[in-house]
């Protein structure tokens, strides 16, 4: 299955009585692999898109599919489960613990389903590994530069195997040469171990570094540079 697919997707917040329509009817497929940036203006509907392909959050109206499975269809259980074994997080600010060795921080959400101490420093090491940092294991994030911060991050996102790695704003604290770096990472994860990535971005010159862009406004795709419909499945 594609890792993402939703058709005619809405959300709707209840505010102070008063309805907001973030999502006004989205529909695209992210198919396993892909690389894409979303791309609009504050306020048109990113974040609140980027929650439901996290399965942080769920439809208020439409299908939304996660690796095949139909969200409305799952408990609250069944939707964390789901996020926790097919989807890993990135950040604008990283959301490290300062204090906390790198290995400790990529091997937290590891503790969090139950994997055993020996297990979590080993995966977590190669992870390490894999973004670069072998070498920076004991070293905490309160030492680290925002590039490295990021580094350690991308990481913990990999450590548990996902399918797709969702960033919001991963460069947004990152001066323009090490943002491009964080992509070159984010790119060569992509094709060399054929993670899918969708990071937001506002940063033209970010989003051009994605084979796919994804343009939204006021809640709606405006522009889609590889538009897979859902109907145009397989
Ligand atoms: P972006 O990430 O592109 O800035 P958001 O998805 O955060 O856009 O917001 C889209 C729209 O939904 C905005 O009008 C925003 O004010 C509204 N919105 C987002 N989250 C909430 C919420 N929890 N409650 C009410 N309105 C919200
Ligand atoms: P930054 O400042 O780095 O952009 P934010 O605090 O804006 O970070 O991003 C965190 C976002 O992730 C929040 O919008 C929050 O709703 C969402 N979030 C909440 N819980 C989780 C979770 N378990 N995993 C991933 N994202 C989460």
């Amino acid at each position: 299955p594609p890792a993402v697919e939703a058709i005619d997707v809405t959300r709707a917040y209840e505010l102070d009585g008063t309805r907001v329509q973030a999502l006004r009817g989205v529909s695209l497929r992210i198919g396993e692999g892909e690389f894409a940036a979303i791309v609009g203006p504050s306020g048109s509907g990113k974040s609140t898109l980027m929650h439901l392909l996290g399965c942080l959050d769920r439809p208020t109206g439409g299908t939304l599919r996660i690796g095949g499975r139909d969200v409305a269809a799952l408990s609250d259980a069944e939707l964390a489960e789901l996020r926790n074994s097919r989807i890993g997080f990135v950040f604008q600010s990283f959301h490290l613990l300062p204090r906390t060795s790198a290995l400790d921080n990529v091997a937290l959400p590891l503790a969090y389903r139950g994997v055993p101490r020996g297990e979590r420093r080993r995966r977590a090491a190669e992870a390490l590994a894999r973004v670069g940092l072998a070498h920076r294991l004991d070293h905490r994030p309160a030492q680290m530069s925002g590039g490295e911060q990021q580094r350690v991050a991308i990481a913990r996102a990999l450590v548990g195997e996902p399918r797709l790695v969702l960033a919001d704003e991963p460069t947004g604290n990152l001066d323009t040469a090490t943002g491009h770096e964080v992509m070159d990472l984010l790119a060569r994860l992509n094709a060399e171990q054929g993670v899918a990535v969708v990071l937001v971005t506002h940063e033209a010159d970010i989003a051009e570094r994605a084979r796919r862009q994804i343009h939204i406004r006021d809640g709606r795709i405006e522009r889609d540079t590889c538009p897979t419909r859902p109907h145009d499945a397989q």
